[in-house]
This record gives structure tokens, C-alpha cells and sequence, in this order.
């Protein structure tokens, strides 16, 4: 049976999940589905390779991962064709998000040990007899569930640091992004063909909820918040331990003494890149009144030169997820039935399965494009008094991923002040490109962390011992204890701790 077909739209057919490029419809591939009792043996196996992984030490894996970061370097240009042939964006645009990737895995690969690896720690007056250990250990298997906007750098935030740790991955990429899934896992098995350390399993969200339901050690997830909720459930029947990192609404503030082309050039970058398709893509502006007309005439100006087509040269490309385009429609009739204003595009700007730059002004703070995840090249422009206003209009939604804040005086005290995971000072997106920096939100947006020191622990359990190195001096936990030991721990105590500083 042959399903109809719109471009991008993946179908399943006999079981096969085919995958179309969204501005030509041209296929890119085809996959099988993966049944429950298939995804429950890629885990029986990577269970098994775990062990074998694990055994490697942090040094082996790290030169099996630096081999694996050569290889991507080195075919850089393959892998951003098939990016940009299968979700859409300009091969320029994959070649920085693979280039973003290739630093997390070098990252993760030399600094596994560091951050994870055994160490002695202080041990205590109480159990002075004891030495104490601390150590990171792997949870063995992994689940990744990813998106489809960034699908190299996304699942790679989970996947490269979970194998740093030690662990084995089974990674189910988002069904409109399936070949570049497969390629990533085809190329790991290149330098890792002894076993199956990274496995893929294909198909759509049932295939996700089936390796939620699987017994993996951690399940990472990257996507909706909606989504995000339904594997928290999931994964909350066998108290599967989950990372979830969702959507946002991130804000971008001005401030009076902001560098207005920087601000203006960060914005339309951080808004409009990857056709708004981003995570942590700035959505709402808020402007300082004193440069507010300055800065809205030079975005309007700069925003109406961008290129919007499936050419090379183009600054950004389709709308990855047709069913997005109904949303980004919503988001702009609404604003302006509600007394907004498009300074740049507007309903007209919506051509699938494109969406050309679109600048709303005088949009309500409840209306849905301000409140709700557009993800599409749509920026709301808000006068406001000064940064202290515009902090708090940030700080007013459920989301709470990144953020930005253009000032030349106050850019830390804001950048602390905004209620979300990151903030670019004087940039934007500027800290998803630093691999020693922490990744994740808060509230809607998710909880816990990719990437960094944060990243690496995230994919192992602490594990704690004492080792009895002497006898005990002063048995306390212990019914050996006698009442002049007792004395003295409460002398001991009083000498250590009892003085006020
Ligand atoms: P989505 O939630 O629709 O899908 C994400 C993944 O979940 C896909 O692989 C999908 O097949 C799977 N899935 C769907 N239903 C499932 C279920 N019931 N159980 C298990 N898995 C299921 O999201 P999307 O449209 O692919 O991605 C876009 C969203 O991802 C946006 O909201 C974006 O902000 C977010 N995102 C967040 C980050 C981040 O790091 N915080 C990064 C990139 C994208």
C-alpha cells in the first residue's frame, strides 16, 4: 500500500518509514519501524555491549570517541548535505550546527575521567577509622529520544556524553529526521564495530514510548513539553530515571545602552536562523523605549533583505514540519486580531513551505505569539521602560530555556535576573557553542543538563564507599561504643564545630 504523500511529512508504509525532503518532496530514505519486542532486544543487546564499553576505561573510550569526532570532522560536508536534504536547512547553516556537535564529543571524550572519574573525598570526624571514595558510574543502557530541528548537535548533547560515561545508547531519532539518525549510528559503528554501543530504532512516538517502557537505565528526551510530559509518564511506571529537555519562548532584552547593530544582528540571527526552528530561538524582544523606534527601524531594514528558498545561498529554508506552519499561521492572525501589528511579513509571509520574516509590534503580553512556542521566523517587538521591565515580561511565562540580553552596563545583573538555563550577554545562542557550559531548562522548558561537567554526570550514578583503613580510635556507630568514647566524640564535636564562625 502506498500512502499519499506530502513533502516532509514522513509515512509509514508496510511497515517502512519513508523519509521526504520538505521543500522538494524528493525521498531521502527508508527505514523499517521497529516493533516493542524489537526495541526490548536492542536494549537486551546494548546491555551487553555496555559491559564491554564500560570495561574499555575512560581512556579507551576516549580514543574510540576522538576517532569518532575525526570522522565527522573529516566528512563534514556529506553529513550537512544530508541535513539539509532531509530537514530542510541551508548545507551552511548544518555545517555550523555539525562543527557545534564535533566540540561536544571532543569535549565529552577528554574530560570523562576528570569530572567522573574514582576520587578520595574528606572523610569525617564520626567515622574517623573510615577512608571515603567517590565514583561515577554508568547507568548501562540509555535511551535518547530526539527531535527533528537540530539533528546532529540535539541527540548529541545526550548521546556523546552518556557514552563518555560509560554507558551504551539506544537513540530513536524523530521520524522526520530518520537518515541522518541512521547515518551518525552507520558512522559510529565504523570505529566501534566490535558491539552494538550505539543502536537506533526507528519510527514514530509509539517507538519512543516503547524504549521509555524498555528498562533502560536513564531515558533522555529532547522535544515538546507536551511530549516531554507523556514520556515522564511513561517512564514513571518503572521509576525510569528521565532528562527532559523541552521548549521555550525565550526572550531577547535591549537596553538603553546597548550596541543597537550588535542587538539588531544577535536578534535576527537568534530569531530567524534555521527558519526559527530552534529551541532556544528568541521569540520575544523587549526594547528599552529610549532606542525602541532606533532598534525596531534597523530589525525591519535588515530582517527584509533575508533569503528565504532552498538555494544554497539562502539564509534560511523550509518549515521541517508541515503541520508547524497551521501554528506560526495561528500565532500571527491571532496577534494581529488582537491589535498587533506586522511591521515586516504577516499572514502574506506564510507561502508553504516557506515562512518569510515576519515583525509583530503591539501584540498583547496573553496573546498565544507571546505566550506559546511559535517556532517559526516570527519576532514580537515590546516597548518597555527599561531592562528592570523587561526582565520581569520575561520572566512572566512557563517556559525557561535561554535568553539574551544586549546592555553595556547591566549585562551581567540581567542576564542573572532572567528566570531561565542560559543567557548570552551581548550575544545570543552564543553558549549552546561552549561545551563546558551547562545546557537545560527550567519549568516548561525541562529540567536536568546537557553538556559540561553537569552533562557528564547527568549519564552516571554517584556511587559512594568507606573502606576500614584502622581500627577504630573512638567507636561511635557502633554498640561497642562505651560511655567515655561517647564523652569524648561530644568533646570533639564541641572543639570542631561549636564556636560560631
Ligand atoms: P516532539 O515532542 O513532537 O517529538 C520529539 C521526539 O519524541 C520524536 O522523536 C518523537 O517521535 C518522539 N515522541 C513523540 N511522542 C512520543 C511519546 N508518546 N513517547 C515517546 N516519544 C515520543 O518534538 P519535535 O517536534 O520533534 O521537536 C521540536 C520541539 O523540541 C520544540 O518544542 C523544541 O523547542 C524542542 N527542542 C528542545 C531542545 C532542548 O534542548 N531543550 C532542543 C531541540 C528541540
Amino acid at each position: 500500500m502506498t500512502a499519499t504523500r506530502t513533502p516532509g511529512v514522513p509515512v509509514v508504509e508496510d511497515g517502512v518509514l519513508v523519509s521526504t525532503s520538505p521543500a522538494t518532496g524528493d525521498e531521502v530514505g527508508r527505514f523499517p519501524v521497529a516493533s516493542a519486542a524489537e526495541v526490548d532486544a536492542a536494549v537486551a543487546r546494548a546491555r551487553t555491549a555496555s559491559s564491554w564499553w564500560a570495561s574499555l576505561g575512560f581512556d579507551g573510550r576516549r580514543e574510540r570517541l576522538l576517532r569518532y569526532r575525526s570522522l565527522l570532522a573529516n566528512r563534514l560536508a556529506e553529513l550537512a548535505d544530508l541535513v539539509h536534504r532531509e530537514g530542510g536547512k541551508p548545507a551552511a547553516e548544518a555545517v555550523v550546527e555539525v562543527t557545534a556537535a564535533i566540540d561536544h564529543v571532543a569535549w565529552a571524550a577528554r574530560h570523562a575521567r576528570r569530572v567522573l572519574g574514582p576520587r578520595r573525598v574528606r572523610g569525617s570526624l564520626l567515622v574517623a577509622e573510615h577512608a571515603a571514595y567517590l565514583e561515577y558510574q554508568p547507568y548501562g543502557v540509555i535511551g535518547v529520544i530526539g527531535p527533528w530541528n537540530y539533528p546532529v548537535f540535539t541527540p548529541m548533547g545526550s548521546i556523546a556524553y552518556a557514552l563518555a560515561a560509560g554507558n551504551a545508547v539506544v537513540f530513536k531519532p524523530s521520524e522526520y529526521t530518520p537518515a541522518v539518525g541512521q547515518w551518525l549510528v552507520d558512522r559510529f559503528a565504523e570505529v566501534v564495530p566490535e558491539q552494538p554501543v550505539l543502536q537506533i530504532v526507528h519510527g514514530t512516538g509509539e517507538v519512543g514510548g516503547a524504549l521509555c517502557r524498555s528498562g533502560v537505565g536513564k531515558l533522555a528526551f529532547t522535544g515538546s513539553t507536551a511530549t516531554g510530559k507523556k514520556v515522564m509518564a511513561a517512564c514513571a511506571e518503572t521509576l525510569t530515571p528521565v532528562l527532559v529537555e523541552c521548549g521555550g519562548k525565550d526572550a531577547m532584552i535591549v537596553e538603553a545602552d546597548a550596541d543597537l547593530d550588535a542587538a539588531v544582528s544577535a536578534c535576527l540571527w537568534g530569531g530567524m536562523t534555521n527558519a526559527g526552528q530552534t529551541c532556544i530561538g528568541i521569540e520575544r524582544v523587549y526594547v528599552a523605549e529610549r532606542v525602541y523606534d532606533d532598534f525596531l527601524g534597523k530589525l525591519v531594514e535588515r530582517a527584509a533583505k533575508l533569503t528565504v528558498s532552498d538555494g544554497e545561498d539562502a539564509d534560511f529554508g523550509p518549515i521541517t514540519m508541515p503541520g508547524q506552519i497551521d501554528v506560526i499561521r495561528r500565532h500571527i492572525d491571532d496577534a494581529i486580531a488582537r491589535g498587533g501589528r506586522a511591521v515586516l511579513g504577516g499572514p502574506d509571509a506564510v507561502q508553504p513551505p516557506y515562512v518569510k520574516p515576519t515583525i509583530l509590534v503591539d501584540v498583547p503580553e496573553d496573546s498565544v505569539a507571546v505566550r506559546e512556542e511559535t517556532f517559526g521566523p516570527t519576532l514580537t517587538v515590546t516597548r518597555v521602560r527599561d531592562g528592570d521591565e523587561a526582565v520581569e515580561r520575561a520572566n512572566a511565562s512557563v517556559y525557561g530555556l535561554g535568553g539574551s540580553v544586549f546592555s553595556r552596563s547591566r549585562g551581567m545583573e540581567l542576564a542573572r535576573r532572567l528566570r531561565s538555563g542560559m543567557t548570552a550577554v551581548n550575544g545570543a545562542l552564543s553558549f549552546a557553542g561552549v561545551p563546558s557550559l551547562p545546557f537545560g531548562g527550567i519549568g516548561d522548558s525541562g529540567f536536568g543538563r546537557i553538556h559540561g561537567e553537569d552533562g557528564l554526570r547527568e549519564f552516571a550514578r554517584a556511587k559512594a564507599i568507606t573502606r576500614r583503613r584502622m581500627p577504630s580510635p573512638l567507636p561511635a556507630m557502633s554498640f561497642d561504643r562505651s560511655p567515655k568514647a561517647v564523652a569524648m566524640i561530644a568533646r570533639a564535636v564541641r572543639l570542631v564545630h561549636g564556636r560560631s564562625r
